[in-house]
């Protein structure tokens, strides 16, 4: 007898480490770089992963690094670590 397997997002964090769009194939590459298990494989293929563990995040970049698709799949930085500097002299803005 077959035996279904369902796996449910957490939902109950507002992380969400990075942004898939349109452009991504679902070639699961980010899946197989991540160190944390933080995605799974879509069940229909050719569709974006699915972020089961948002919350295990390290923001390690392996997953942006891994993709071959310009555009796929973008950091979307948690709140707390958007902060940068702002030299008074010049203007420039820059992250430390
Ligand atoms: S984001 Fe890039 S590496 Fe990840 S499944 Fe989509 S195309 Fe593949
Ligand atoms: S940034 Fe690192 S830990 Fe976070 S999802 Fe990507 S590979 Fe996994």
């Amino acid at each position: 007898m077959a035996k279904k397997i369902f796996a449910f997002p957490n939902v109950s964090t507002p992380s969400r480490p990075v942004i898939f769009t349109d452009k991504c194939k679902g070639c699961n590459l980010c899946v197989e770089v991540c160190p944390v298990d933080v995605y799974i494989p879509h069940p229909e293929k050719g569709k974006a992963p699915i972020i089961l563990h948002p919350e295990e995040c390290w923001y390690c970049g392996c997953c942006v690094g891994a993709c071959n698709i310009e555009g796929a799949i973008k950091f979307n930085w948690p709140l707390q670590q958007r902060g940068y500097w702002k030299n008074k002299a010049t203007g420039k803005v820059s992250r430390v």
